[in-house]
C-alpha cells in the first residue's frame, strides 16, 4: 500500500456510485472542505457550482453545524427510535412542523431521499389498503427520478438508470409537466383513470435529474387541486428543492394548494449527515391508528432518526432561517437572472432556464437532449480543469451553488461558462 495515491488506493477497493468503473477517470482525491471549497490532497481547490450533489447550503465544515454536531456526539449518539424517542428528533419535528405546509401534521423519519420516497409511497398504498380499498396506481410525470430504490425507481422515469430491473417495477402512468396548453387534457386523462388511483409524485417546480426542467407553480397549483378533487393524494418530492433552493423555503411555499406528503432529504441537514424526513396530514396518519395490528406502518431504519443527523439539522435550520440566507437566496437569484439575460440569445443554447438559486443550459448539439452526450465529458473536465466542479446532465450544464457562495466567485463560474460557450 505504501506509496500509492489515495487515488489509487481507492481504485484498488472501492466501487463508486453512478460510475462506469472499467473506463472513468481516477477519482479526485479531496481532503477538505471549507465554504464554497473542496480540497484536493495535492492543495487544489475546487469551487463547489453542485452543492457536493445538491445537498450542501451553507458550506463545507461550516463551524456552527460542526460544534452542534461534536455537542451532541458527546450526549447521545444513537438511540433505537422504536418505543425511545430523544430531544433533538422531537424538536426537529416540531420546527419542520412549524415551517412546512400548514396541514402537514406528523414526520416519519428515514435515512434518504429514496427512503423518504419509498415511505411516502407505502403511507399512500397503505391508507388504501387500511380503509379496505385496494388503489395500486400511481401518477408521476415524464422525466421524473425520485431515488434508485425499488419503490423509487418505479416511480421513476424509464430510462437507462432503471432498464436492468424494468420487469420488477410496478407500473406508473406518466404525465407530461403542465403548462397552459396542456392543462386541460391532463385533467380529462386523470379522470379517465377511474378509481384506482392512490397517488400522484412530482418534483415542485423543477425535475431535477431529469435536466433541470422547470415549469410553472399555477399549472402545478391547478394540478394538485384536480388531484385532490379527485381524492388522489398528492405527493410533493422536495428533496431537491427543500431548504431554500428554489428562492422559498419550499418549492410548495409557491402554490396555493398543498401536498398532502412532503419528501425531505439533502439539504434538511445541511449535507452534513444522512437522513430523510416523510411527514404526512393527520388524515393519512389516523388511517394508520387502529386496534388491528396489521394497520400499522411496518417501516424503520437502523439509523432512523440519528441524534448525530437530527442535530446537524437542527443546526442548518438555524442557518437557514437567518436572515442573512434570505438575503443570499435573492443575491444569488438575482445574479442568476442578469447572467441568463446576457447569454439566453447564444447561438449554441438551446435554452436558459432559472429558478431561485438554480440555472441551467441547455446546448444546442445537433443531436436530442441525452444524458450520454459526449458534450458531458468534455464540459465536465473543462471545469474541473478550471478548479470548478460542474457535473452536466448530458447537454445540460447546471449550477446548484451553496448559498455562501461569493459573487466573486459566481462571476468567476460565469465567466468560465461563457468560455465553454465559445469552446464547445
Ligand atoms: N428525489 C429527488 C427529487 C432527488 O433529486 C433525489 C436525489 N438526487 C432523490 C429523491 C433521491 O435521494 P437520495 O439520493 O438521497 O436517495
Amino acid at each position: 500500500m505504501a506509496g500509492k495515491s489515495l487515488a489509487e488506493r481507492d481504485q484498488d477497493v472501492i466501487w463508486h456510485p453512478y460510475t462506469q468503473m472499467k473506463t472513468a477517470a481516477a477519482p479526485v482525491a479531496i481532503v477538505k472542505g471549507e465554504g464554497e471549497f473542496l480540497i484536493g490532497d495535492d492543495g487544489k481547490r475546487y469551487l463547489d457550482a453542485v452543492s457536493s450533489w445538491w445537498v450542501n447550503l451553507h458550506g463545507h465544515a461550516h463551524p456552527y453545524i460542526a460544534q452542534k454536531v461534536s455537542e451532541q456526539l458527546t450526549t447521545l449518539e444513537h438511540a433505537i427510535f422504536a418505543g425511545f424517542t430523544h430531544p433533538v428528533a422531537v424538536e426537529l419535528a416540531e420546527r419542520l412542523l412549524q415551517i412546512l405546509p400548514c396541514n402537514q401534521s406528523r414526520i416519519f423519519y428515514s435515512d434518504n431521499g429514496s427512503t423518504a420516497v419509498e415511505v411516502a409511497l407505502k403511507m399512500c398504498f397503505q391508507y388504501w389498503s387500511n380503509g379496505g380499498e385496494s388503489r395500486k396506481k400511481v401518477i408521476a410525470f415524464n422525466n421524473s427520478y425520485h431515488g434508485d430504490t425499488f419503490g423509487a425507481m418505479a416511480v421513476s422515469a424509464r430510462g437507462a438508470f432503471t432498464t436492468p430491473f424494468e420487469s420488477l417495477l410496478f407500473d406508473v402512468i406518466y404525465i407530461d409537466t403542465p403548462n397552459q396548453n396542456n392543462i386541460s387534457d391532463l385533467k380529462t386523462s386523470i379522470s379517465a383513470l377511474g378509481g384506482d388511483v392512490a397517488a400522484f409524485i412530482y418534483e415542485p417546480l423543477v425535475q431535477g435529474s431529469g435536466g433541470m426542467l422547470m415549469y410553472e407553480a399555477r399549472y402545478l397549483d391547478e394540478l394538485v387541486e384536480f388531484c385532490k378533487q379527485q381524492s388522489i393524494f398528492t405527493i410533493a418530492d422536495e428533496v431537491m428543492t427543500g431548504f431554500g433552493r428554489t428562492g422559498k423555503l419550499f418549492a410548495s411555499d409557491y402554490l396555493l394548494q398543498k401536498p398532502d406528503i412532503v419528501c425531505l432529504s439533502k439539504g434538511l441537514t445541511g449535507g452534513t449527515m444522512a437522513l430523510g424526513v416523510t411527514s404526512c396530514t393527520s388524515e393519512i396518519y389516523n388511517a394508520f391508528l387502529s386496534d388491528d395490528k396489521l394497520k400499522t406502518l411496518f417501516h424503520g431504519h437502523s439509523f432512523t432518526a440519528n441524534p448525530i443527523a437530527c442535530s446537524s439539522a437542527l443546526a442548518s435550520l438555524d442557518l437557514t432561517l437567518a436572515p442573512e440566507t434570505a438575503d443570499n437566496l435573492q443575491r444569488i437569484g438575482s445574479k442568476h437572472a442578469a447572467f441568463a439575460q446576457k447569454i439566453k440569445s447564444h447561438p449554441k443554447l438551446k435554452d436558459v432556464r432559472q429558478t431561485g438559486t438554480i440555472i441551467a443550459f441547455e446546448w444546442q448539439t445537433g443531436e436530442n437532449t441525452s444524458y450520454f452526450s459526449s458534450l458531458r465529458d468534455n464540459l465536465y473536465n473543462f471545469f474541473l480543469g478550471q478548479g470548478i466542479i460542474l457535473r452536466p446532465l448530458g447537454n445540460i450544464l447546471y449550477i446548484l451553488p451553496p448559498y455562501c457562495i461569493k459573487d466573486e466567485h459566481l462571476d468567476f463560474i460565469y465567466e468560465k461558462v461563457e468560455e465553454a460557450l465559445s469552446k464547445f
